[in-house]
């Protein structure tokens, strides 16, 4: 055993990229499928931190990589950082916490912003008498999505 080593943890995009998730666009918010129930684009991760959430509800969601990890296959807190090879191992009983990394405050008023960047988008559109179906579908599930931050936020 040993301890945990934050700095060791692999480079975010890489480590999703290499775990076989695509990346449409850029910026630091990307929208990726969901591993855990099969969504196809409902998975926003933060490329800065690691954090997750997916917008489906889930639940899929953490602070960094390694509480992907830890979500993806099932490992304890120290499996899944060796896993990750950012435990440094000395053969002395574990140290320090061993709890994943929740998702931060920050994270999630993040995603909450950018979807109501598309609610204004979408509003702005209504205003110029540009408004279809489809632009009311998404409002609606963007809204939705902005009301389920708010409950993780709470829970
Ligand atoms: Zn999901």
């Amino acid at each position: 055993m040993g301890e945990f080593v934050r700095d060791l943890l692999p480079e975010p995009v890489s480590y999703y990229e290499s775990a076989g998730l695509a990346f449409q666009q850029r910026g630091k918010w990307r929208t990726t499928r969901c591993e855990f129930h099969g969504g196809s684009d409902s998975m926003r991760i933060n490329t800065e931190t690691g954090a997750f959430i997916c917008m489906a509800g889930c639940g899929a969601r953490g602070g960094d990589v390694l509480a992907y990890q830890m979500a993806k296959h099932g490992l304890p807190f120290v499996d899944a950082a060796k896993a990750l090879g950012a435990y440094r191992d000395d053969g002395k009983p574990h140290r320090g916490p061993a709890r994943p990394t929740p998702i931060p405050a920050r994270d999630l008023l993040q995603s909450a912003a950018g979807e109501l960047m598309l609610c204004a988008m979408v509003l702005s559109d209504a205003l110029a008498g540009k408004f279809s179906d489809d632009d009311y579908d998404r409002y609606r599930d963007a809204a939705g999505r902005v009301i389920y931050i708010a409950g993780v936020a709470n829970a």
